[in-house]
C-alpha cells in the first residue's frame, strides 16, 4: 500500500504519526495510508507559511505568475495520474476525474495570468494639494479548507487566485481524499514554487480549524463545505475578525417553462443532477416543470437515465459511481424512503445496489414537505413537481435557505430574464446544466455563504485595499 505524507515547508512530514487509511469507495478496500496530525501540524504549516509571505509577495506579479504557469503545465503532464488517484480514493469516474483536473487546472492558468492584472486606481482629490491612490495587496497567509466532493478543483480555485495575489496558503484537504490534494502540492514544489508557499496537513479537522482560527498570523480563512462547518468556522473567525469566504450548501432548482427546448433541458439536467453521482453543491436539487409538458419532459428523462451506467469509476463507461460513505448512501436511502412515504411515485430506480452504489432515481408526485425538496441529498436523486402558473414556480424556488445554483430552461430569453432577475440565487443556469468555469463569479446567496470563488471576483477575495492620501 502507498504511503503518502503531509508537506510542510517543501519537506515530507508525519512518519511518525499515526496513519489513516484512504478506503476507496467502489470496493471499500483501502488504498493508502497518510498520516493523521492535528495542532502540532497546524501550527508547523502556519509558521512556514508565515516565514514564506514577505519573500512570495514580494516577487514580482510576473514571476509569480510564470511559477504557477509552471504548476498547470506539470498538472497537465501529470493528469493521468492524478485522475486515477482521485477516482480511486474519491469514487468518480475516470472521465469526470479527467475533467475534474482540466476544470482544477483552468483555475491555475487564468489566475496565472491574473496575476498580472491586479490594477490600483487614482481618484480625483477634492482639493488640488492632494493625490489619492488606491493599491492592493495580499491578504496574508490564508488557511484553505475542502471538501471531498471535488479533491482538485475545491482547491486550485482558493489556492490559485491566493499565489496569484501574492499570499501564502496552508490546506486541509478531507480526510477523504487527501492523495490528489498532496500530488498538487508536490508538483508545485517541483515547479519551483518555493518551500513553505504551499503546506497540506492532514488530521483532526476540528483541531486544525480551531488552531488555525485563533492564529492572528493567518489573515484569512476560506472554506468548502457543508453549511454547520461553515458556521462554526465563521465564528471561530470572528474571534479575530479574521476574513472569511464560504462556499457551503446548495439546493438548486430547475425551471423548465412550456416553451422550452425539451431534449435541451433533458440533457441539461442529466449533466446538473449526475455528474458526480449528484455529489455537488450546484446539482439539480428539484425540478418544476410547466404542467403542458410535465409528460413528454419526464419520459425523455426516463429514457435517459435508463442510459446511465452505475459501476465502478476505473470502468472507461461508467457514468455513475459510487457514494463517498456509509452515510451518504443512508441519507439518499432515508430521502427517498420519505418521499414514498409521503406519496411520491418512483419512476426510476429507486434501490441501493450493493456497496456504495445507487440506482439514479426520479420521483414525481412529489411535495414541498418531503426532505428531499428542502435537504441537499447529494446524490443521483430527482424529484419533479408541476407548476401551473411560473411566479409559482419563482415562489417555490426561491423558498429556501440556500442560494447558490439554480436552472431555467425556456426558449424566450425576455420571459427567461425576468425569471432571473426574481430568483435569489447566485449562479443561474439559462438553458445550461454545467455553469461553472474558472472565470467566472462562483458562490452564494443567503446561507450558501460568502464571497465569489473565479474570475476577478475570486481574486478580490485575497486582496486588501490600501488607500494612500498622498499631500503635495
Ligand atoms: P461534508 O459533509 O461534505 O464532508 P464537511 O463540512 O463536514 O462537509 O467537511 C468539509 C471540510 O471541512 C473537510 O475538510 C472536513 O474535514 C472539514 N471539517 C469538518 N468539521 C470541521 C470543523 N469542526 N472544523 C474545521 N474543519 C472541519
Amino acid at each position: 500500500m502507498d504511503t503518502y505524507e503531509m508537506i510542510i515547508n517543501g519537506k515530507n512530514v508525519g512518519n511518525n504519526l499515526e496513519k489513516i487509511h484512504v478506503t476507496n469507495p467502489a470496493n471499500n478496500e483501502p488504498i493508502a495510508e497518510v498520516p493523521y496530525g492535528g495542532k502540532n501540524e497546524a501550527v508547523s504549516a502556519a509558521d512556514a507559511a508565515y516565514q514564506s509571505w514577505t519573500d512570495w509577495s514580494e516577487r514580482s506579479a510576473y514571476e509569480r505568475s510564470e511559477l504557477i504557469r509552471k504548476w498547470y503545465e506539470l498538472i497537465n503532464e501529470n493528469k493521468e495520474d492524478i485522475a486515477l488517484s482521485m477516482t480511486l480514493e474519491q469514487g468518480k469516474p475516470l472521465k469526470e476525474a479527467r475533467g475534474e483536473i482540466d476544470y482544477a487546472n483552468g483555475f491555475i492558468s487564468w489566475y496565472a495570468e491574473e496575476a498580472k492584472r491586479v490594477y490600483g486606481e487614482i481618484i480625483p482629490a477634492s482639493t488640488t494639494s492632494k493625490r489619492i491612490f488606491v493599491q492592493k495587496q495580499a491578504v496574508g497567509v490564508v488557511a484553505v479548507i475542502t471538501p471531498w466532493n471535488f479533491p482538485a478543483a475545491m482547491i486550485t480555485r482558493k489556492v490559485a487566485p491566493a499565489l496569484a495575489a501574492g499570499c501564502t496558503v496552508v490546506i486541509k484537504p478531507a480526510e477523504q481524499t487527501p492523495i490528489t490534494a498532496i500530488k498538487l502540492v508536490k508538483l508545485a514544489k517541483e515547479a519551483g514554487i518555493p518551500d513553505g508557499v504551499i503546506n497540506v496537513i492532514v488530521g483532526d479537522a476540528k483541531e486544525i480549524g480551531e488552531t488555525w482560527n485563533a492564529d492572528t498570523r493567518i489573515r484569512k480563512l476560506t472554506f468548502t463545505g457543508s453549511t454547520p462547518v461553515g458556521k462554526l468556522l465563521m465564528k471561530g473567525a470572528a474571534n479575530n475578525v479574521k476574513r472569511v469566504s464560504l462556499e457551503l450548501g446548495g439546493h438548486a432548482p430547475v425551471i423548465i417553462l412550456g416553451d422550452c427546448d425539451i431534449d435541451k433541458a433533458v440533457n441539461g439536467v442529466i449533466q446538473a443532477k449526475f455528474r458526480n453521482a449528484g455529489q455537488t453543491c450546484v446539482c439539480a436539487n428539484r425540478i418544476y416543470v410547466d404542467e403542458t409538458i410535465q409528460e413528454e419532459f419526464t419520459a425523455k428523462l426516463i429514457e435517459k437515465v435508463r442510459e446511465l451506467k452505475v459501476d465502478q469509476g476505473v470502468n472507461e463507461s461508467t457514468d455513475i459511481g459510487p457514494l463517498i460513505d456509509r452515510v451518504a448512501i443512508d441519507k439518499v436511502d432515508s430521502h427517498v424512503k420519505d418521499a414514498v412515504e409521503k406519496g411520491a411515485t418512483i419512476e426510476v430506480g429507486g434501490n441501493r445496489i450493493e456497496g456504495l452504489f445507487y440506482e439514479p432515481t426520479i420521483l414525481s408526485n412529489v411535495s414541498d414537505d418531503m426532505i428531499c425538496m428542502k435537504e441537499e441529498t447529494f446524490g443521483p436523486i430527482l424529484p419533479i413537481s408541476p407548476f401551473k402558473d411560473v411566479d409559482e414556480a419563482i415562489t417555490r424556488a426561491n423558498d429556501s435557505d440556500f442560494g447558490l445554483a439554480s436552472y431555467v430552461f425556456t426558449e424566450n430569453i425576455t420571459k427567461g430574464i425576468k425569471i432571473i432577475d426574481k430568483l435569489e440565487y447566485g449562479i443561474v443556469g439559462l438553458n445550461d446544466g454545467l455553469p461553472s468555469t474558472p472565470q467566472a463569479p462562483f458562490g452564494g446567496y443567503k446561507q450558501s455563504g460568502l464571497g465569489r470563488e473565479g474570475g476577478h471576483h475570486g481574486m478580490d477575495e485575497y486582496l486588501e485595499v490600501k488607500y494612500i492620501s498622498l499631500g503635495l
